[in-house]
């Protein structure tokens, strides 16, 4: 568009003046200027004017308007727009001028200011122009030709081809030819830019005929170049071809410029159309667009690119087409942007206010909405940036918080399954690891085998070089154990001087890794003191026989108790590890029950119970029901016990009993109420009897009623001794009670019953035995009657009371009589 406006604003320019008549020397002068600066010479005109210089005060108003037009339009001619345009301002303000003078100024004007896209000027003076008409009708078809090139140009089609027909109904009214020739081209452009192609057309061609008649021969090459046009955009790019040669032809002969340019580049775009000579099309191209860019306008630039990229498209080359198809939207972007400028232009000095300043204000927002756009991309970019940079902040502190966490976690694990000392395995995770272990050898048919070892005589490394010492030791044993076993094994402290093993191997790997241990082991030195020690160990492989861990750890701990009796330092195989032992297999072990099973029974207690192939029971009937709990099978041998029945015949039943399961050689675990080992002889009895068959026996303790009675009345035994007594037995034999310690005579119930049958107290037998004490104790001396709580609700029986009162009290089978120091100790006399 702004090439066209520039060939039609260097027309109208060159036809804008037309003579003035003159009738005295200087009037003859300035007509003389007149006449040059519309013809060919106008720069004749000038001197001309440098001339007329000196005498310009002798000119009357009107004539000096008349040079000053011409000395303007001249500067417009020569390239010198702004200047020429401060001096129409001026001009144009002035009240003395004739309206045809006037109008012509300002035709001329509004030529030069589309000339240079000073839109807001070319329309203002349009505006104020077309009032000027009705009294210049001579130079009206000038004006309306320009008025019908600008709304052209702003897109008010409709209003274009209006001025255009008015222009040429003037000049037909007339016989203008020239004026004919310019009204018709406009017409033509009109159509053109209205998009009607074939009426654009038939414009053209009267347009050649008009123009041919007035001898414009530019405006000849116009028509034929604006046919080529009409009739490329209606598809028949041969006919194109030939009336665009033929306007590059005409324009050249004419000598004008930026016509050829115009007509060149629509030559190259039909024959890249028609497919022929590309490399001159290219060629063309190329020139083209240099002169184009040297003149920015870019909808000519971005033109050219459309077609390079047309042709590089018919050359297979995607990447340039796609470089210039590029450049073409840049330019085209440009292009819009002026042409916006010239709308807004042309709108505010529409006459139709209201929908002017509609129009304006749609352009305007337009404007600021491309503005608010660009403001609002760069918002979003920066808080796209923003939302970047934070999201990366917050996950770069999550990842940290994340490390830590996994690293505090790790190090959580890591105690929890530790054992603090010796950095082994926990007994429980030996538990937990090793059941799974073992599961998947038993599934997988392969062998495996536990391993329990102790230090032998541990206490006396405590006892001779004291608990550091002892705990140096468990450490450089567990650092010893962890450095032989490979990572197919399980290695655990499970408690006190214990430790475990379980391996995926054979008793045999088991005894060669044992053997690796004892080579590795060393003597350790601590505060000075350089000791060593030994461990004992007992080896159990599963051979099909044990279905639970617990099984095979308890054959395990069965062997290392074997160890331990035979002498210690050594290691022994379990049954069930493959190695047929000899003799008999029977094994027990006797347990407590403690007072209250709920609270008192050990880790360990529960484990026999459990492990043991036969549970015996003497125990009271809460803890045999806690005991049917987890071992339905439990015998009780409270059955044993009957009223009147003799005591000793209940005892041999009940040793007798146990005996026999153990022959049977079965793995038996024995329980008694209390501790197992005190004031009862069936205990102690089938513990030796089975150990004198050659088969396993231990005791486990338990707690004992002794044990409560010092926690419950406070005593401390050690503070000046104790003598523990059962009561008839210290009736009935020669025993004489400590009188500076404190003295616990039990079954006090019992007091003198030889029979063994009763169960009840009687005053003579409990009058016998305070006879008995009364020879050392005053009748006053306060004792206690002791009962231990047997169930958790329960509190103990501490009764005080006189000495000579006991015979009247009341007591139940277990009643315990306690009876405090009566004196202080002496200390023996030196040399006494
Ligand atoms: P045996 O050969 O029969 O095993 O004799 P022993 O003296 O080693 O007897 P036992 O295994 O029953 O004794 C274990 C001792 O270990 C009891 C306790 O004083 C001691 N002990 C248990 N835990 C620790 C500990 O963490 N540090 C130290 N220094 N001693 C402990
Ligand atoms: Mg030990």
């Amino acid at each position: 568009m702004c090439r066209l406006a520039r060939i039609a604003a260097v027309l109208v320019l060159v036809l804008a003046g037309a003579p003035v008549l003159a009738d005295d020397a200087l009037e003859a002068r300035v007509a003389e200027i007149e006449q040059l600066g519309i013809s060919a010479h106008w720069r004749e005109s000038d001197r001309k004017l440098d001339d007329l210089a000196p005498r310009l005060d002798e000119l009357t108003p009107e004539q000096r308007a008349r040079v000053e037009f011409v000395r303007l339009r001249n500067l417009g001619l020569a390239g010198r727009e702004p200047a020429a345009l401060q001096g129409f301002s001026r001009l144009l303000q002035q009240a003395e001028m004739p309206a045809a003078l006037r109008v012509r100024a300002y035709t001329t004007a509004i030529s030069i200011a589309a000339n240079v896209e000073d839109w807001p000027r070319a329309f203002g003076w349009l505006s104020e122009g077309l009032e000027y008409l009705p009294d210049a009708p001579e130079s009206a078809p000038a004006l309306l030709g320009a008025a019908s090139y600008l709304h052209t140009l702003v897109g008010e089609i409709g209003k274009a081809r209006d001025l255009a027909r008015q222009a040429l109904d003037a000049v037909e009214a007339t016989g203008d030819a020239r004026g004919r020739c310019l009204a018709l081209a406009d017409l033509a452009m009109a159509e053109d830019h209205a998009g009607n192609y074939s009426e654009a057309e038939g414009w053209r061609r009267r347009q050649i005929d008009a123009c041919q008649a007035a001898g414009d021969r530019v405006f000849v090459a116009n028509a034929k170049y604006g046919i080529g046009k009409m009739v490329a955009a209606q598809g028949r790019p041969a006919e194109a071809l030939d009336w665009s040669r033929q306007a590059l032809a005409e324009f050249e002969a004419a000598g004008f410029a930026a016509g050829s340019w115009s007509a060149r580049l629509e030559l190259a775009g039909n024959l890249i159309a028609l497919d022929r000579e590309l490399d001159r099309a290219e060629s063309m191209l190329l020139e083209t667009l240099e002169y184009y860019r040297g003149q920015n306008t870019e909808l000519a630039v971005a033109e050219t690119e459309r077609l390079l990229a047309r042709l590089a498209e018919q050359r297979d080359d995607d990447v340039g087409a796609l470089t210039h198809l590029r450049r073409a939207m840049d330019a085209q972007e440009i292009a819009e942007r002026e042409s916006r400028e010239r709308r807004l232009a042309y709108l505010q000095v529409e006459f139709d206010t209201q929908l002017k300043e509609q129009q304006i204000a749609l352009l305007e927002a337009e404007k600021e909405l491309a503005a608010l756009q660009v403001t609002a991309t760069q918002r979003r970019q920066w808080l796209l940036g923003m939302g970047m940079f934070g999201l990366l902040v917050t996950a770069l502190l999550l990842l940290l918080l994340l490390r830590h966490s996994s690293r505090e976690r790790g190090r959580y694990r890591h105690q929890s399954e530790r054992d603090g000392l010796t950095g082994l395995f926990n007994y429980q995770q030996v538990r937990k690891r090793g059941g799974d272990a073992f599961r998947r050898a038993r599934q997988d048919g392969r062998p495996f085998t536990a391993v329990i070892a102790d230090i032998d005589l541990f206490k006396q490394v405590n006892d001779r070089h004291g608990h550091a010492a002892g705990d140096e030791a468990l450490r450089s044993l567990g650092g010893w154990i962890s450095g032989i076993v490979g990572a197919g094994a399980i290695a655990g402290r499970s408690g006190g001087d214990e430790f475990t093993i379980l391996l995926q191997g054979t008793a045999a790997d088991a005894e060669a890794l044992l053997q690796r241990l004892r080579e590795r082991m060393e003597p350790i030195t601590v505060f000075g003191q350089t000791f060593s020690f030994n461990f004992s160990a007992g080896v159990c492989q599963y051979d099909g026989s044990t279905t639970t861990l617990e099984q095979l750890i308890h054959n395990a701990d069965q062997a290392l108790y074997r160890a331990k009796h035979g002498g210690r330092d050594r290691v022994v195989c379990a049954r069930g590890a493959g190695q047929p032992e000899a003799g008999p297999s029977g094994s027990l072990v006797v347990v407590g029950s403690g007072i209250q099973f709920g609270r008192h029974t050990s880790e360990r207690t529960l484990s026999e119970i459990r492990e043991a192939e036969r549970v015996l029971c003497l125990v009271d009937p809460f803890a045999l029901g806690m005991i049917h709990g987890f071992r339905p099978d439990a015998v009780n041998l409270g059955v044993h016990y009957a009223p009147g029945k003799d005591r000793r015949e209940t005892y041999r039943e009940i040793e007798a009993a146990i005996m026999a399961e153990v022959e049977a050689g079965r793995q038996v675990c024995a329980v008694f109420y209390g501790h197992p080992g005190v004031f009862a002889d069936v205990p102690h009895a089938v513990v030796r009897r089975t150990r004198a068959l050659g088969l396993p026996a231990r005791m486990e303790p338990g707690i004992s009623a002794e044990a409560c009675l010092y926690a419950d009345l406070g005593l401390d035994p050690g503070l000046r001794g104790v003598q523990s007594l059962e009561a008839t037995h210290f009736m009935i034999h020669d025993r004489e009670p400590d009188t500076a310690a404190l003295v616990l005579l039990w079954q006090v119930t019992l007091a003198g019953d030889l029979s063994c049958t009763r169960l009840h107290a009687e005053p003579e037998g409990l009058q016998a035995l305070v006879d008995k004490l009364l020879r050392w104790y005053p009748a006053d001396h306060e004792v206690v009657l002791y009962e231990a709580a047997q169930l958790p609700i329960d509190a103990p029986r501490i009764d005080r009371l006189a000495l000579a009162d006991l015979p009247a009290a009341h007591y139940e089978e277990y009643t315990t009589l306690v009876i405090p120091a009566l004196r202080v100790p002496r200390r023996v006399q030196a040399g006494a």
